[in-house]
This record gives structure tokens, sequence and C-alpha cells, in this order.
């Protein structure tokens, strides 16, 4: 049997270290033992799904070096490796269930479901479809069908008894059939929801091992139900231990920088970003910490995964990545890096332009590009202060910088610029009150280009990393400052 293992990303926001993580233990798999290693593009969610976060994916683990043998840009026998276009191999799949009677048609309203839920929360009762549509009578199914009531398609789950889902990590879990839901396949749009497009593509594709994280174990038996439905023999699964911020929550961007790119801007090595990742819930049989992808490739074994929560520790990846630099980088190779990372032609053909006007002497050039080759930039509170606006007035202007930066998408100058515009607006303060500490965080310093075209040359995750940076600087936010201003800028935001 050939291996073939798969990363699925969802292209809706940045390259995430997760996604890394899973790629890079799919890829030992089945490298080790000959496989092969398949990337597949998870879109059907259109309105969340962008092509440009899909490049940003691929360009990012591109930049890791964990390349797919199989994927939407390189082609494959099993294309398209885009689940937007497959639509009709979902749909096809669908109605082979609703024909063997594994799926039924469901004309609940959105509000039917709603109050469904409520009702039962307030019973204490897990929220899950009550069965209401499977009464329908096969004619009055096609007549509504017919009459162009909008519909879903769920899947039969049984009544009772416990499903028994085996996961290579953690041997036999048993989830009660009470606890799944009759989960929605097809939606109102004719689009399959994940749960059916997953099952489809991994025995299409000829999936072996399905390696995720483990927030999808509970998945695991309607998965396992339409294998069975289908009559598919159902791949080995692996739920991979979740990442972690040091304070063991969820990795989260809000508490550690998650974008892959956040890292390159930061002047790691891709394969010492790899190496930690290898680290964090696998070990090499001899325990060296500082390994290669091809020698974790040579050594894996599921065996060594450990169950524990990993602690994503930006500190250690600093560690190993100097050692990676000490011990593999000889001075010119070291050199040539450095080039490539700060003065490559992209970067010099982008700040050329903005410091150009400003250059008198070829020596002024250093101290303007000095905001894009610095990562946190070394910044004190003195450095902030400000005739019109106080500290505490100061972090919680940052705070509001730093959620509005979260959602925002656009990082050309102009719509940054707007951003402040808007913020400013609802805070109903000066536009040059906001920008002023936000100018601080970002440049580091009273030397830099025009604060707009600075943030769009960093791009999204170093601005995000700085302007969190400052907040710290100036001494944080607690817990329960945090809640207080969620509350405020949710009030903004309305
Ligand atoms: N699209 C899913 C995600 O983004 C993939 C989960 C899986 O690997 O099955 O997490």
């Amino acid at each position: 049997m050939t291996v073939r293992t798969r990363v699925a990303p969802s292209p809706t926001g940045d390259p995430h270290v997760g996604t890394a993580y899973m790629a890079l233990f799919c890829l030992c798999l089945a490298r080790h033992q000959g496989g092969q290693f398949i990337l597949r593009i998870e879109d059907t969610d259109a309105v969340r799904s962008s092509a440009e976060s899909e490049q940003n994916i691929l360009g990012a683990l591109n930049w890791l070096g964990l390349n797919w043998d199989e994927g939407p840009d390189v082609g494959g026998p099993h294309a398209p490796y885009r689940q937007s276009e497959r639509l009709d191999i979902y749909r096809e799949h669908v109605d082979r269930l609703l024909e063997a009677g594994h799926a039924f048609h469901c004309f609940c309203t959105p509000q039917r479901l709603d109050d469904m839920r409520r009702e039962q929360m307030a019973r204490g009762e897990t929220g899950r479809y009550d069965g209401h549509c499977l009464a329908l009578t096969p004619e009055e199914v096609a007549s509504r069908l017919e009459a162009g009531e909008p519909s879903t398609v769920r899947m039969k789950v049984p009544e009772a008894g416990v499903c028994t889902v085996r996961d290579e990590l953690r041997g036999d879990i048993e989830i009660d059939y009470g606890q799944v839901d009759m989960q929605v396949l097809l939606k109102t749009d004719g689009n399959p929801t994940y749960h059916l497009a997953v099952v489809v593509d991994d025995h299409l594709m000829e999936i072996t091992h399905i390696v995720r994280g483990e927030e999808w174990i509970n998945s695991a038996p309607k998965h396992q139900l339409l294998y069975e439905y289908f009559d598919w023999e159902m791949p080995v699964l692996i739920h991979m231990p979740l990442l972690r911020n040091p304070d063991k929550s969820k990795l989260s961007k809000r508490k550690n920088p998650t974008s892959i790119w956040f890292y390159e801007r930061m002047g790691f090595m891709p394969e010492a970003v790899v190496n930690y990742l290898g680290m964090l819930g696998w070990s090499m049989p001899d325990g060296e910490e500082k390994f290669s992808l091809q020698r974790m490739i040579e050594q894996f074994s599921t065996e060594r995964i450990t169950l524990g929560s990993p602690v994503f520790d930006v500190e250690k990846l600093k560690w190993l990545n100097g050692r990676w630099i000490r011990e593999e980088l000889d001075d010119r190779q070291l050199a040539e890096r450095l080039v490539h990372w700060a003065f490559n032609q992209d970067n010099l053909d982008r700040v050329i332009p903005l410091v150009k006007e400003r250059l008198e002497v070829f020596s002024e050039f250093g101290p303007q590009l000095g905001f894009l080759v610095d990562g946190l930039p070394s910044v004190a509170p003195a450095d902030f202060e400000n005739k019109r606006l106080d500290q505490a007035e100061i972090v919680r202007v940052l705070q509001f910088v730093s959620w509005s930066l979260d959602s925002h998408g656009d990082w050309r100058p102009e719509p940054i610029n707007q951003l402040f515009a808007d913020l400013a607006g609802k805070l109903d303060m000066k536009i040059r009150d906001i920008l002023a500490p936000v100018f601080v965080a970002i440049s580091g310093s009273n030397v830099a280009p025009p604060l707009f075209e600075s943030m769009a040359l960093l791009g999204p995750d170093m601005c995000r990393a700085r302007v969190r940076h400052a907040i710290n600087v100036l001494g944080g936010v607690s817990k329960k400052q945090a809640k207080r201003l969620e509350k405020e800028y949710a009030g903004l935001a309305s």
C-alpha cells in the first residue's frame, strides 16, 4: 500500500503555523514510507475563502520547504485539488446517499433551527437537529422541492448506541450517537459542507492516513458513518495535539504571532521553524533537538508523537534559530542569507521610491531602512510620551488599533489610511492623535518613511506584532481592562 497523506487548509486568512505543523507531519509520514503528500484547498466557504489567502498559504509552505507531490498548482492524477472546482462530484455523492436512504432533505428555516436550539439549551440538552423533516413523506418532499422551497440535505445518524472510532495515537474513542448531529451535507446554495467534501475527497484521492488537529475528533463519528454509507474503507486517523500559547490556551494570534510570514519577516530560518514544529509533539530517537527535515523524514514514526499540549514558545524558537545560524551557516552563507532577506530586489524596489525624496547622502539610507529590517523595535514608554494623551489613553488607542488591524485585509496605503480615519471618527478623536503612538510602534524611531507606506511594506503580520509589542512595552492590558475595552470596542463597531 502506498501511504498517501494530505493537508487541507481552508484559504480564509493568514498562513497559520498550525497548517505548517500538520503539513510537516503529513509529509514526514508519507515520505518516510516512500508515499505521497498532497495539498488540497478546502474553499467551499465561498464568502470567507480568497485566492489571495490560497496564494499566501502555498507561498508560506513553499518557503518552509514543505513541498507537495500533488496540489492545485502542480496538478496530479486526482485533479482538481481545489474543492470549489469539484462541486459536481459532491452533488453526485449526495444523490447516492439520498437514493440509499442515508440522507434526507431538510426544509427547516434558520428561524425554526434557532428556536429548536434555544429550547434544547434551556433544557440542558446538546444542540442537535431534532429530526423534524425525517417525518416528511416522499411525496411531500418531492412537491416542496418542485415548488423551489429552500432545503439542505442532512445525513442520518443512528438514534442510540455508541460509535467507536479509532485514533492511531489514542486508541479507541467512544462517542455516544446521541452527541452526533444529523450533519448538513449539502447547504441551501447547493455547496457541500466540510464534512461531506472531506470524506468524498479523502476517498477519491486515495488518502490512507488523515493527519489533522485534535479539534476534529468529535467529527470523526460523522465521517466514519459516511464511509460506512458509501461502503468505503476508512483511512487511519491521527489527531495531532493542538499548538498552545504559553498560558496553555489554543494558539491564537491575539497572544502569539500565528502567521508563518511573521517568522519570515522576523528573520527566522525556514529550516529552524520546521525543526521547531517537529520538536513540538515529536522527538528524535537520540533525543537531539536540532534536526533537519531530511533527518525527521528518515527517523519518522507516529510512535514518538507525544500527546501533551505543545507550547509554541517564540523564545525557544529563537534559541534554536541561533543554533541553526551558528552551526549550519558559514560566514559567506550567512552573508548571502542576510542580503537575500533584507536587501533583496523586491524590498529595495519598494522602499527606494519612498526614501529617495528624503535622501541627501547615502548614509541616511540605513536609518530610513531600519524599520523594514527590524523585528520588534526596542521602544520604551518614554518614546510614546505625548502632550495630548496620557499613557492609559495611548494603551486604549493602541488596543483598538490592534483589534482593527486584526480584521483588516487590504494592506495598501490608502485603505490603511481609511482604517485610521474610521477609527478616529468612531472615537471622536483627531486622526493625528491616533497616528502618533502608532508611528512609534511601527517605526520604532522618528526616522522612517510615511506611516501608511511603511505599514504597507511591512505587511500585516509584522504591523500587528509591533502594535501588540508596543502595548506590552506600555505595561500591557489586564484581563479586566481587556474586558472593558472589548465592550467599548464592540460598541464602536455597531
Ligand atoms: N479544512 C480543514 C481545516 O482547515 C481541514 C481539516 C482536515 O484536515 O480534515 O482545518
